[in-house]
């Protein structure tokens, strides 16, 4: 009998030690006052967000239930999960059309992850993951992944971009700060795996971007993880970040030609458009992996915006070349990876009839 009234005070205790312990701390975004100014923010970056493209992957699932908070409150796979359906909750009411590479606890590898996303022709792609520190419950810091490191051919600047707006308004919404490893809390793929960086980064098709929230195996971090709450504020600041990063603009290049006459001044004329305007000291273009100087590159304004490559030094030789090209808008916003084939041609003599 004796153990049996023991047994009872000690479930009290557990009940007790869980019913009394404080709220953890966080911070209920002001624009949730009302549920009508939270719908005009979402309104008002409509206004940029609709029509876009946005894949969401949330990470593991499914027989992969490994990652465990460091008091097994939550299991992280489901907790990305959350975050990502709230985060598609907010950009479809936006006007976004989202995919998802799982909408519930199923198994997905990283392979089929990737293809799916190339399969949807999503603009942007952006996986959910939270963190781990195996040994060291101490750490917890929001972050933001990119791929490769700059100088590496893989490096693209739009998907630092997406990352600076996302780890920004993410660890606003959190109040959690970005790891002192990097400035501003964006990180490259390479610092955990060098030279490959993550599978899902390296692998994208289209501008891709990874988030790990926070920490699992911090253990005031997990319980705020437990929070439905919580995870729809992570979900919240992921979506403010990404609907400013739009906000700012992505310069859209075009080709008038991609076929190039190698008879007068042989040249290669681009429309760059941007409602910010482009930044006229950051043009970069590659020809078959070569930068061309800045002296063979005039910018005309008129028409939107172009750029004209005059080639008199180049020899180009006849045929088909690769030309790359990125442009940044006054909001320090990269455009999209532009790599097209151009053709080189003698110019037929026009003989007179
Ligand atoms: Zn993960």
């Amino acid at each position: 009998m004796k153990a049996f009234i023991k047994f009872y005070f000690f479930l009290l205790l557990i009940f007790l030690n869980f019913a009394c312990a404080p709220k953890p701390y966080y911070v209920i975004p002001n624009e949730w006052k009302t549920p009508e100014r939270k719908d005009s923010v979402i309104n008002f970056y409509s206004k940029f967000l609709n029509g876009w493209k946005i894949f969401i992957d949330p990470g593991h699932g499914g027989k992969d239930r490994k990652n465990i908070g460091i008091k097994k409150r939550i299991v992280e796979a489901d907790v990305n999960l959350k975050v990502a359906l709230y985060l598609r909750d907010y950009l479809a009411k936006a006007g976004v059309t989202v995919f998802m590479s799982r909408d519930k606890d199923t198994t997905v590898s990283l392979e089929e992850r990737v293809k799916m996303a190339t399969e949807s022709g999503a603009d942007i792609f952006i996986s959910i993951h939270h963190n781990a520190m195996p040994g060291d419950e101490n750490t917890f810091y929001a972050s933001t992944w990119y791929h490769a490191v700059e100088g590496d051919p893989k490096f693209h600047p739009c998907n630092r971009d997406i990352a600076r707006y996302i780890q920004r308004d993410l660890a606003y919404a959190l109040r959690i700060s970005g790891s002192l490893a990097s400035f501003d809390g964006t990180m490259s793929d390479y610092l955990v795996y060098p030279k490959q960086g993550f599978y899902v980064l390296r692998n994208a098709t289209m501008p891709a971007v990874l988030v790990e929230c926070t920490f699992f195996t911090n253990e005031y971090e997990e319980r705020k993880l437990s929070i439905d709450e919580f995870n729809r504020i992570e979900a919240w600041g992921i979506f403010k970040g990404i609907a400013k990063y739009i906000q700012a603009g992505i310069p859209k290049i075009e080709f008038i030609s991609d076929t190039i006459l190698t008879s007068e001044k042989p040249t290669i004329l681009l429309k760059v458009s941007d409602k910010s305007g482009i930044d006229k000291q950051n043009i970069q273009i590659k020809i078959d992996t070569i930068l061309v100087s800045k002296d063979h590159i005039t910018t005309i304004d008129g028409n939107g915006f172009a750029i004209v490559l005059f080639t008199p030094n180049f020899k180009l030789t006849e045929g088909t070349h690769q030309i790359d090209i990125i442009v940044r808008n006054k909001n320090g916003n990269s455009s999209f990876p532009f790599k097209r084939n151009i053709y080189i041609y003698k110019q037929k003599q026009v003989t007179e009839p």
